[in-house]
This record gives C-alpha cells, structure tokens and sequence, in this order.
C-alpha cells in the first residue's frame, strides 16, 4: 500500500499486473552556486544553460524515468530557489521527500563541508528511509579539483549514501544520478510490497 514511505506514492498503473509507476518528491540540498538548477536543467530539459536560472517558488520540475523492469519513476523535483540560506525553511522544504539530493563542487571544499551539515539535517529531521545521494558536481574542472573523489566516496560510504560526480555543464553522470536513484527507490519499494 502507498503512504509507507514519505513522499513515496504509487500511482494507478493502468491495470498491468507488474508495472509500477511511482510518484517521487527529490529536493536539491547544497550551498548555492555548486549546480543544482544547472543540474536539474540538465536532466530534465537536456540542456546546459546558466543564464536560464529555474525559479521555482512553490512549483517544481518534473522528469520520468522508466526502468527496465516496467517501473516507472515520474521525479517532482524541488529546487532550493536560493532559499539555502534560510536553514529555518528547510524542513518545511524537505517535508515528504522520498530522495534528497545533497550537492557540492569539487572545487570548494567549504561546499563539502555544507553537504555533510545537510547529510545531518536530513538524518535528524528526513523521512527516516529517505534514499540520499551526494553529488560531486563540477567534476569537468579538474585541474581546479580540491575535493578528492576518494573524500566523497568514503563520506557516503559511512553514512549509507550513494555517491557520483557529475558536470552538469558536459552532462557527465547526470542521467546517470537520476537512475541509481530510481533504481534504489524500486528496490526499496519492493522490499515494502514483499
Ligand atoms: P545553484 O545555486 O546550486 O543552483 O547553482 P547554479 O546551477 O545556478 O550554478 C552556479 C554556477 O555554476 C553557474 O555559473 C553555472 O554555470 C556553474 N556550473 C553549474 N554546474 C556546472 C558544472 O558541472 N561545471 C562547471 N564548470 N560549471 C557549472
């Protein structure tokens, strides 16, 4: 039954018997200027524009994924609109989210630093099995890398998240993010239904 998993909904599948279509609340979590509406840009429209900032406000942006075993994962993604810098908004903002997106440049290890805060924030006041992700964006500029790959996959490893870079600006890893995620809620998802 839906309504077990926060921000987790199943939809009506049109009657086949195994498909699945979930419905997913993922909020984008990380100081500003590390990526996140380029990343979302990215994702959900293919394209690479910094100067078309998203705003989003009270709306979001929406993107379907459909995996190989007929589930499909239609992604209600919420941007932070700047409003990282009110920490007391946050928990309103992460309310109900079945994934959190936690991002960081490479390039500025103070950008790490926020991740882990916001890696905390979750643990303390998430939906206590929400699936969390760190992203290492940027990862095109590395001769300006001060962030080692081996920080961010030993980081995730110890707090049970999954870990990535990405460059929103080549697309790297940025499809890629999204369907580990997915992946990760279907399994998740089957585990509640067994
Ligand atoms: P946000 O504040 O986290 O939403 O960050 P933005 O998406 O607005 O991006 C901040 C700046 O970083 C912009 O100038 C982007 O052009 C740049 N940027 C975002 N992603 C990448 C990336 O993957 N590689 C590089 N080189 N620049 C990026």
């Amino acid at each position: 039954s839906s309504g077990r998993s926060g921000g987790l909904n199943n939809l009506d599948n049109g009657g086949a018997p195994d498909a699945k279509n979930l419905r997913v609340k993922l909020v984008l979590l990380g100081d500003s200027g590390v990526g996140k509406s380029c990343i979302v840009l990215r994702f959900v429209r293919g394209q690479f524009d910094p100067t078309s900032k998203v705003t989003v406000g009270a709306s979001f942006l929406s993107q379907t994924i459909a995996l190989q075993d007929s589930t499909t994962v239609k992604f209600e993604i919420w941007d932070t609109a700047g409003q990282e810098r009110y920490a007391a908004l946050a928990p309103l903002y992460y309310r109900g989210a079945a994934v959190a997106v936690i991002v960081y440049d490479i390039t500025s290890p103070e950008s790490f630093t926020k991740a882990q805060y916001w890696v905390k924030e979750l643990q303390k006041h998430g939906s206590p099995d929400i699936v969390m992700a760190l992203v290492g964006n940027k990862a095109d500029l590395q001769d300006s890398r001060e962030v080692p790959a081996q920080d961010g996959i030993d980081y995730a490893e110890k707090n049970g998240m999954f870990f990535i870079e990405t460059s929103a600006k080549t697309a790297d890893n940025i499809n890629q993010l999204f369907e580990s995620v997915s992946v990760q809620l279907s399994c998740s998802r089957k585990l509640l239904s067994d």
